[in-house]
Parts: structure tokens; C-alpha cells; sequence
């Protein structure tokens, strides 16, 4: 092609290709008709860009989005967007840009810091795990030690390492941050810092508890009253001290507040179960006040002393052990009392008859009849059966003959009525003196008491060991709330049965309150009655609890004590809680002896 060819060419690919015929463009679309495709500045630079970009694209892909338009725009010759394309680019890497100078010294001042609970070695640990996690990336890893840093003031350790920082607390850690970054000349003092983080947190504070704790408690009038006088006194402070005493209070009160809140709205849900069994069985105990009255006596009792959600369970198991029982000798009750008045309806209709002649008497013996049906008290018909007799000694002489009759009723009304007696007496002593525990069948408090009382005075007597255990479950709070308080009934009754199956006849399984037990293990040291229990442990991890068809494994954790001779239950009872309180503590599911007392 000759330069004129060459020239015409160029001149028609410019205007076909829209592009503004500047010297630079003519002289790049000359070049690549003329095949010189010359390595120019401008290439060069094009090309160097483009793999730039694409390197660092490997770890963060906005680059080769970047990279991509970029060439698109190169070809293009598209200077004016290139150029705004490049200028944006500059500014991706700007906005994560650390200063590195600032944060380090922010870094340094952190770690020097007496900040409470956390040590040194604390902060050096979390900081080698961000500086682990976040390798690859430095402008992450500057942010995440900025963060990490600040929450060390907050008393959040872990929250770093965990990539989870709450909104509120990643908008006060960078405003505390560029408080440090933005005092360049002038040295920030430590604790200016530490007051301006203390306030921050504390307007932050103030706001959420005002809008989204206060709420909540509104039909608790003294914790309202305790939360509100709290925020008060954080708003009036301004020193680190009272900002620190506040939160403190603040810490503990707001606790309070939702540990009360919990357990009064189990005390409702116990107290309404309670009231609905009341109801439900008196419709069926009308008809004896006695019975009526020991239940309610039992609810009464509750409602006199403060509530507390143990004694609420244990009140409503008493209740149904009574109903219970109460309600299987109730058909032979009622049986007795029907025969007895179907006995006297039939004679008093006999004697109607015999009284014909004296209408006197036919008024009064309708009016016996009547009597009979309406009354629901059985003492009462023995007096209507009474002036009845009275009356009928004073009949005119044919109804002399019905006297055998009558007497010989009359026997039978005052036979059945024996028998109402006995059962009525038979059920005030269940509902007096019962010693086992509905639910479970293990002992109740008195059952346990008098076992107590029998097996330590024969220890005594034959110089024999005794030891005893209290076991508690673990987290059956958790098993209430998540299947419910019927599956924990379940549990409860589950867990008796298995340690019976282990226990040997001699000892003696009782429930102490809801959810712990007394083991009594007559004859046993105290490294005997540890294996006995770790035994009832093992056996709970094969015997599952099922609910819904799922294993359930319920564990405890239970503190044993051998008795010394001659000592009171309440003076072994303690130590065996001391140890369970241990054993608790020691992380649960576990078996601890109680350490033997000092003779002196
Ligand atoms: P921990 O491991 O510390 O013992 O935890 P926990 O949840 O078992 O706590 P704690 O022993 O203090 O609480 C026992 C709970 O058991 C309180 C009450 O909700 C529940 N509970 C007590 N009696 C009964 C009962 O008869 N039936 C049911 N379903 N729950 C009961
Ligand atoms: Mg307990
Ligand atoms: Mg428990």
C-alpha cells in the first residue's frame, strides 16, 4: 500500500470507528493498517496496567471487573472514559486503604492499657488469631485490628476473631478510632480517649435501653422503677469512674430484671396449671367440703409465704397425688352412698302405703322422701332415718307390723354409713400421711424423713456406714423449655425408674424438691456409694429417654457423703450439697464426694 493509500485508509477507519481524528489517534490507526502495531508508550502502558490488575484480581474480583472495562476502553480509544475509569479504579484502592501509622499507634496504646479482665496475653492471642485469619489481605486486616483493639475497651475479646461486630459497636469503635487518627498533632490522652469511648457507649446504651428494655418491663413496676433510676444516674455521668460504676449496675440490674421476668412468667404458667387442676377436680369433690378443703388448704399454703417457683412444682404435685388418690376410692364412695339412699327411698314408699289411713302422716313421710334425695351429706340421713323412727312409733297400729321392717333398714342404713366412715377416713389419712411422691414413686419429703430417721438410728445401733447422695439434673430447665413441662414430668419419672433399677432394695430413692433426689445407701462408705451412682450415670447413657420417638439423654450431677456416726441429717445433707455444688460447677454430668470433716 503506498503512504497515500495508507493515509486514505486511515482517514476512513477513523470515521467509521466514530473517533476523533486527533494526531495520537491517526497515528495509531496508521500504524496498525500499516501493520507497525508499534510496542508505543501508550501500549505499553495499556498492557502493564492490564496485568496488574488481573494479579491483584486473583484475591479481590472489583479488579478484574476494573481490568475488563479498562481494555474494553483502550480499544475503544475511548480516552474520556478511560479516564474517569482509571481515576475511580484509584479510588476502590483508596476507600480500604489503612493508614497503617495511625492504627499502629492506636495498636500500641490498646495493648497498654489496664483494660478490665482482659491481659496482656489475652490480647496478644487474639490478635495473632487476626493476624492468622487474615493474612491475605491487608486492608482487612488493618480494619479487623482496629476493631479487635477497640473491643478490648468493650470487654468483647472473642467478638473479633469471630467476623461478628455488632451495628452499634462497630459505629462507636471507628468513631473512637478516628478520634485517635484525626488528633495528628496534639497527642490524645489516654484517658480522654477512654472517656470519649465511656460516653459514646454510654449515650449508645441509654438509647437501647430506653427504647427496647424499658418496654419489656412495663408490668413490673420495681424493676421499671429500678431500670429507670439506673439510666438516670448514667446520664448524669461524665466521669470514667461513675461511667464505669453505672454500667456496672446497669450490668447487673438489667439481669435481675430478666431473670425476674423468666421466672415470673413460669410462676404464671405453674400458677394457672394449678388453679385449672383445682377446677377441674372440684366439680367431682362438691360433694365432701373435707376434700375440697385439704386441696385448697394445700394451694393456700403456697399462696401465703413468697412464691418461688420450686415450692409452686411441688405444691401442684401434692395436689395431683391427692386427686389422685382421692378420686380411686371415690366410685366405692359414691357406690355406698346411692345403695344406702335407693335402700330408704324403697322403705319410706312401703311405709306410704301402711300410713294411707292418716293423710297427717302421708304429708310427713313426702316430706321425708324429699329429704333424702335432695341432701348430698350422709350424716344427714342418719337424722332424717331418726325423727323418721319418731314418728313412726307414734302411727296408728297397722303400721306396727312394718317395725321389723324398719329396724332391719334401719341397720343396714347405719352399716353403709360405717362404711362411708371408714372411707371417708381412709381417704384424710391419704391426704394426710401419704410417703410416696405421685410422679415418680420415690419417697416424698415425709416418706424420706421417717426412712431417714429409721435407717440412721440402725446404723447406729449396728456400727454400720451410711451414706447419702443429693442429685440434681442437669439443665432441666432447658429439657421444660424446649419439650415442654409435661416431657419434663416424663423425664422426672424416667430418671426415678432407672435409678430404682440400679439401686438394691435396701436403699432408699426419695424426691427432695422438683427436680433433686436423696439416695439413702445403708451400709455403703463413700467410695461405694460414688461407684453405686456413677452406675445410675452409665446406666441413663443406654437407658435413653425417648420423647417423640428421639433419645433424650438426661444427665445429672449428684455430690456424695458418707454419714459420721451419730450425726443429725442435717448436718450430712450439707456437705453432700457442698460437693454437688462442685460437681455442678466443675462442668456437670459428674459424681463428687464430699470431703470427710476434721474430727477434732
Ligand atoms: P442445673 O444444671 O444448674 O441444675 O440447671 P437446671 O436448669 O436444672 O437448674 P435448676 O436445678 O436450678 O432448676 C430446676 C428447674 O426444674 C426449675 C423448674 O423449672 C424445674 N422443675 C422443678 N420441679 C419440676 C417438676 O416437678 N416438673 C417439671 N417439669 N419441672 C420442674
Ligand atoms: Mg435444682
Ligand atoms: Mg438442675
Amino acid at each position: 500500500m503506498t503512504p497515500l493509500e495508507l493515509a486514505r485508509q486511515t482517514l476512513m477507519q477513523l470515521s467509521k470507528n466514530q473517533t476523533p481524528p486527533t494526531p495520537d489517534n491517526y497515528r495509531l490507526v496508521y500504524n496498525e493498517i500499516a501493520g507497525l502495531e508499534a510496542e508505543d508508550k501508550g501500549t505499553a502502558l495499556s498492557k502493564a496496567l492490564d496485568k496488574v490488575l488481573h494479579d491483584v484480581g486473583k484475591d479481590k474480583p472489583k479488579y478484574l471487573v476494573a481490568a475488563e472495562k479498562i481494555s474494553t476502553l483502550v480499544k475503544k480509544r475511548d480516552s474520556t472514559n478511560l479516564e474517569s475509569q482509571i481515576r475511580s479504579l484509584l479510588a476502590i484502592s483508596d476507600v480500604d486503604s489503612v493508614n497503617w501509622s495511625t492504627l499502629l499507634r492506636y495498636l500500641l496504646k490498646q495493648l497498654d492499657l489496664n483494660h478490665n479482665g482482659i491481659t496482656l496475653s489475652r490480647k496478644k492471642e487474639g490478635l495473632s488469631r487476626v493476624l492468622i485469619n487474615f493474612a491475605h489481605d491487608p486492608n482487612q486486616l488493618g480494619q479487623k485490628i482496629q476493631a479487635l483493639a477497640t473491643s478490648w475497651g468493650d470487654g468483647q475479646t472473642g467478638m473479633i476473631a469471630n467476623e461478628s461486630i455488632e451495628p452499634v459497636s462497630a459505629e462507636v469503635a471507628a468513631h473512637a478510632f478516628n478520634e485517635v487518627a484525626h488528633e495528628k498533632s496534639v497527642q490524645p490522652m489516654v484517658g480522654e480517649v477512654q472517656l470519649k469511648m465511656a460516653l459514646a457507649w454510654r449515650d449508645a446504651l441509654i438509647r437501647t435501653i430506653s427504647l427496647a428494655v424499658l418496654p419489656q418491663f412495663a408490668d413490673t413496676p420495681a424493676a421499671l422503677s429500678r431500670i429507670e433510676g439506673l439510666i438516670v444516674r448514667a446520664q448524669q455521668s461524665t466521669t470514667l469512674e461513675d461511667v464505669s460504676n453505672v454500667s456496672e449496675s446497669l450490668k447487673s440490674t438489667l439481669l435481675r430484671a430478666e431473670m425476674q421476668a423468666d421466672s415470673q412468667h413460669r410462676m404464671q404458667e405453674a400458677l394457672m396449671r394449678m388453679m385449672r387442676l383445682l377446677i377441674s377436680s372440684m366439680g367431682e369433690l362438691t360433694f365432701e367440703d373435707k376434700w375440697l378443703n385439704g386441696q385448697i388448704a394445700i394451694v393456700h399454703e403456697i399462696m401465703s409465704k413468697p412464691l418461688n417457683l420450686d415450692s409452686v412444682y411441688s405444691a401442684e404435685y401434692s395436689l395431683k397425688e391427692l386427686i389422685f388418690k382421692q378420686s380411686s376410692l371415690k366410685p366405692g364412695l359414691i357406690a355406698a352412698k346411692e345403695t344406702l339412699k335407693g335402700m330408704m327411698s324403697a322403705f319410706i314408699s312401703g311405709l306410704a302405703d301402711i300410713a294411707e289411713s292418716t293423710d297427717n302422716y302421708k304429708t310427713k313421710i313426702a316430706e321425708y322422701q324429699k329429704q333424702i334425695f335432695e341432701t348430698e351429706d350422709i350424716t344427714k340421713l342418719n337424722d332424717i332415718m331418726k325423727s323418721l323412727a319418731g314418728d313412726i312409733h307414734s302411727m296408728n297400729a297397722d303400721a306396727r307390723h312394718s317395725q321389723s321392717a324398719f329396724l332391719e333398714t334401719q341397720k343396714k342404713v347405719e352399716e353403709a354409713e360405717m362404711r362411708i366412715n371408714e372411707l371417708t377416713s381412709k381417704l384424710d389419712y391419704i391426704s394426710e400421711v401419704a410417703h410416696e411422691d405421685f410422679l415418680t414413686g420415690a419417697l416424698n419429703r415425709r416418706g424420706m424423713n421417717e426412712a431417714i430417721e429409721r435407717e440412721f438410728e440402725r446404723a447406729d445401733r449396728h456400727s454400720t456406714a451410711i451414706s447419702l447422695a443429693m442429685i440434681d439434673i442437669d439443665h432441666f430447665k432447658k429439657i421444660n423449655d424446649t419439650m415442654g413441662h409435661s416431657t419434663g414430668d416424663e423425664a422426672l419419672t424416667h430418671l426415678a425408674k432407672v435409678v430404682k433399677g440400679i439401686l438394691r432394695s435396701t436403699d432408699v430413692l426419695a424426691r427432695y424438691g422438683g427436680e433433686e433426689f436423696v439416695i439413702l445407701l445403708p451400709g455403703s462408705k463413700q467410695e461405694d456409694a460414688i461407684n453405686v451412682i456413677t452406675g445410675v450415670q452409665r446406666e441413663l447413657t443406654k437407658n435413653f429417654f425417648m420423647h417423640n420417638s428421639e433419645r433424650v439423654l438426661i444427665t445429672f450431677s449428684a455430690g456424695v457423703s458418707e454419714r459420721i456416726a451419730g450425726e443429725a441429717f442435717d448436718a450430712v445433707l450439707p456437705r453432700a450439697d457442698a460437693a454437688l455444688y462442685q460437681a455442678k460447677h466443675a462442668g456437670r454430668n459428674r459424681v463428687v464426694g464430699a470431703a470427710i470433716p476434721q474430727l477434732s
